[in-house]
């Protein structure tokens, strides 16, 4: 199988590479939700932003507790 069958087998042809996250690092392809961050440029999948902002900000992710200062 040459080249041109193989992209035409895949049904890849249709999809063009936009750019590369800036988070994950994988291919952005044309259509694709992203958050550009207007700050420093970068684009990241919509699915990469919360991973992003959470390294940006220093946050980190935990369970809500109430808080018990009986002690
Ligand atoms: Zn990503």
């Amino acid at each position: 199988m040459d080249y041109d069958d193989w992209k035409l087998q895949s049904g890849l042809e249709d999809e063009v590479v936009v750019c590369n996250c800036d988070e994950c690092g994988q291919e952005i392809y044309e259509g694709d939700p992203i958050f550009r961050i207007r700050e420093n440029g970068e684009i990241v999948h919509d699915t990469c932003f919360v991973e992003y902002a959470r390294s940006a900000l220093d946050a980190s992710y935990e369970i809500a507790e109430k808080e018990d200062n009986n002690d």
